[in-house]
Parts: structure tokens; C-alpha cells; sequence
């Protein structure tokens, strides 16, 4: 999986989660507007300029968004960031062992 896909991936599960507690979406299941928000996101992902080597959104030089987007997402990640871990285990598990290989790579290359 390519850090776009993860991050597609990431998007819309939080999305899920947002909108199941907000809008009384069914699992699995998105309202008209997160939907579209979605869809919105996605595409961001896929047209971002840096492709596989992009930053964190937060911490990225580029406001792709726009500004009534970028609103309703921050909304969503501040919601669902911290909820991530608990609805979805093995996700966090895999960003967790994501940020362990990197670890592991820079002690390596210090040698
Ligand atoms: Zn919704």
C-alpha cells in the first residue's frame, strides 16, 4: 500500500466514524455531505503534488483545500483522530509499526 492508499484509506474511516455519531449514519455507511467530503478528500490525495513523499496535511506547505472543505475535514480529524485507535485496533497497530520502521531505519543509516 502506497502512502497515498494509506492515507485514502485513513480519510475515509474517519469519515465513517465522524458521520455514524454526527449524522446517525448505519456502519459503513455515509450521508450525502460526508459523501461528498469523501469524495473531495480523495481526490485531494490523489492530484497532491507530492505524491508518495508527502507530508502530514497538517504539516504540509500546500492548502490544497479549500476553505470550506478544509473546515469540515479538520472537523472530522479532530473528532476522529483520537477515536481511531479504539473503533479500528489494527490500523493504529500499523501506524504504529510504520513509525517503528522508520525508526529503525535511521538508527541503521546513523552506523
Ligand atoms: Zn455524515
Amino acid at each position: 500500500m502506497t502512502q497515498i492508499e494509506y492515507e485514502q484509506h485513513i480519510v475515509y474511516r474517519m469519515l465513517l466514524v465522524f458521520c455514524r455519531k454526527h449524522h446517525g449514519s448505519d456502519k459503513n455507511l455515509l450521508c450525502k455531505n460526508c459523501t461528498q467530503l469523501n469524495n473531495y478528500a480523495q481526490l485531494r490525495l490523489e492530484n497532491c503534488k507530492f505524491g508518495n513523499d508527502k507530508p502530514a496535511c497538517k504539516k504540509c506547505p500546500v492548502h490544497c483545500y479549500k476553505p470550506v472543505m478544509r473546515e469540515q475535514i479538520r472537523e472530522v480529524m479532530r473528532y476522529s483522530g483520537p477515536r481511531m485507535a479504539f473503533y479500528y485496533p489494527i490500523d493504529a497497530v500499523k501506524h504504529l509499526f510504520r513509525k517503528h520502521n522508520k525508526y529503525k531505519y535511521k538508527t541503521q543509516k546513523a552506523k
